[in-house]
């Protein structure tokens, strides 16, 4: 009896290291994960992966990613571009061909913006032609 009593407590001893080894492991892990995406890499990873999911955009992503992190001017109209957390109108964007889904671009906001407007307007008036 003494014997399994023993054993017992080895085992809630073994499985209580554990737990607690699994936890100060998954902590670290966390926060390595968390400092990834703060780094040059993570950063990249993350863009262009939001682009693929969200654009759905096509081609080499890599070579854009680092056309859109080395350009400094807006392609259409010359402004500095901002690297702004929200959407200010010199805020540094990637436009793409909505229908085609490949990249053509890397604008301010303001550019990519009324660049929308116009492809809207222009598609309307397609649609109108088609109908008439
Ligand atoms: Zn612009």
């Amino acid at each position: 009896m003494k014997r399994y009593k023993g054993l017992i407590t080895k085992n809630i001893n073994m499985v209580h290291n554990h737990k607690e080894y699994m936890r100060e492991y998954n902590k670290r892990k966390r926060e390595e994960y968390k400092a990834y995406w703060q780094t040059p890499k993570g950063k990249r990873t993350k863009r262009i992966s939001e682009w693929k999911r969200s654009y759905k955009l096509k081609g080499d992503l890599g070579m854009i990613y680092d056309k859109f992190i080395n350009t400094e001017k807006c392609e259409i109209c010359d402004r500095i571009l901002t690297d702004d957390k929200r959407a200010t109108s010199t805020r540094k964007s990637m436009d793409h061909n909505h229908t085609t889904g490949y990249f053509r671009w890397i604008c301010c906001h303001r550019c990519n913006t009324q660049m929308g407007h116009s492809e809207r307007k222009f598609m309307k008036v397609i649609h109108q032609i088609k109908d008439s």
